[in-house]
């Protein structure tokens, strides 16, 4: 190890770690037990009945012989076996490599069963790619993780535990006494529910969460409760992604499948292109809007010509908000294109392409009142309306419908 590299924190072996391993020992015997009176047990047996010794980073534990033995039998992967050891002395030798055992508890009993959230915990400090060593080394100086607009700093305690602090990623470094500092992941529902200026948000994965409070100690279960109730399902298929099992709907097959006010949404794919759907995946899932990273595309042999994102976790198909939005579309795209004509100077031309801009980009409220260069700015607004709108507000006095010409 060189002097740049973090050293690995000294652990003490608590007494539940050591409690555990005593315990999935005997739940292993059980199980071995049941194999040899001939009763199905998938787990934690051999072929031939004997218990399956528990495995740790770098070594291995079981009961002596037969698993009947009076005594416990710790292998190390590379060198010679203790055998005949007593508790006493099997709790000193776990002592000496508390690291790789607490790791074990942490994820074997702490956090418990196979599926998204172990694998979401693990993937935090990269349990799957890196050594014990390395990792609580790392978790010792506070390892940080981004999921969305969260960060995640997990670090590990003097007995192994892990314990994360969840807060908006602006709030980086920011002391805990300056933020609202929550316990109860349930309490971020209110946190979601509207964004930094009070306005409901009806999208969870965009990216206008508020900033201001933290959870500054969470256990795993909770910190990834707090995960879930910020983005909702996000983990889960992030997780069915990594697992090769992510089931994708794809636009048309959404819509297909619209019915009552949504099913005029049909209407809309007519059989002439997908260019519609760019659009629609361009105005609402680009990063700018939408934190999910868009697998689904126009059908399964039509991808979309625009790009998807580069979220970590995947949208598997259009969300209520695209679905509502393009029903919106669906009626909107129905009219025909009309010729208007009425007089603007260049400069107005490009103030209201100036508008839209900065309408589409959410701008609005950076254009400065005293800046009067930035078309979209307000009196600028202002004096275009007043000049060109006539009392009816159309612009250019030209009525958008003719039959409502005077
Ligand atoms: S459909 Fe688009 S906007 Fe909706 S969740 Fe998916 S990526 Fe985001």
């Amino acid at each position: 190890m060189t002097d740049d590299e973090p050293a690995v924190p000294e652990i003490d072996l608590p007494g539940d770690a050591f409690d555990a391993v005593l315990d999935a020992l005997e739940e292993r015997e059980g199980a071995a037990e049941a194999t040899e009176a001939g009763e199905i047990a998938e787990t934690a047996e051999t072929a031939e009945g004997t218990p399956e010794p528990i495995r740790f980073e770098g070594f291995s534990v079981a009961r002596d012989g037969d698993g009947n033995g009076d005594g416990f039998r710790l292998a190390p992967v590379d060198g010679e076996p203790l055998t005949g050891l007593s508790e006493r002395e099997l709790h000193a030798a776990l002592d000496e490599r508390a690291p790789a055992v607490t790791d074990w508890y942490v994820f074997e009993r702490v956090v418990g069963e196979f599926g998204p959230r172990r694998a979401f915990l693990r993937w935090i400090e990269d349990a799957d790619g890196e050594t014990v060593a390395a990792r609580y080394a790392a978790l010792a100086e506070g390892l940080e993780r981004a999921w969305g607009q969260l960060r995640i700093t997990a670090t590990v305690t003097d007995r192994g535990e892990r314990r994360y602090d969840v807060r908006h990623a602006d709030d980086a470094g920011v002391p805990i006494d300056e933020l609202d500092a929550y316990e109860d992941p349930l309490d971020a529902r209110e946190i979601v529910t509207f964004d930094e200026k009070g306005r409901y948000r009806p999208l969870k994965t965009a990216p206008t969460l508020a900033s201001g409070w933290v959870y500054p100690d969470l256990g795993p279960r909770d910190a990834y409760e707090l995960v879930e109730t910020v983005y909702p399902a996000t983990v889960a298929n992030w997780h069915r992604e990594r697992e090769g099992e992510l089931d994708v709907t794809h636009w048309r097959e959404t819509m297909a499948r619209q019915s009552g006010i949504y099913g005029v949404i049909q209407t809309w794919d007519r059989g002439e292109g997908h260019e519609h759907v760019n659009w629609v995946a361009e105005a609402c899932c680009d990063d700018s809007q939408c934190l999910k990273r868009r697998e689904w595309e126009y059908d399964a042999d039509t991808d979309l010509d625009v790009d998807g994102g580069d979220g970590v976790f995947p949208c598997r198909e259009p969300c209520s908000v695209v679905v509502s939005a393009a029903r919106t579309w669906t009626r909107l795209e129905s009219e025909q294109p009309r010729t208007y004509e009425f007089e603007l100077t260049p400069s107005e031309k490009a103030q209201i392409e100036d508008i839209i801009d900065a309408v589409a980009d959410g701008r609005i409220d950076e254009i400065r009142e005293a800046d009067t260069r930035e078309g979209a700015n307000r009196y600028r607004a202002r004096f275009l309306r007043a000049k060109r709108f006539d009392d009816a507000g159309n612009l250019g006095g030209v009525p958008t419908d003719p039959d409502d010409a005077p």
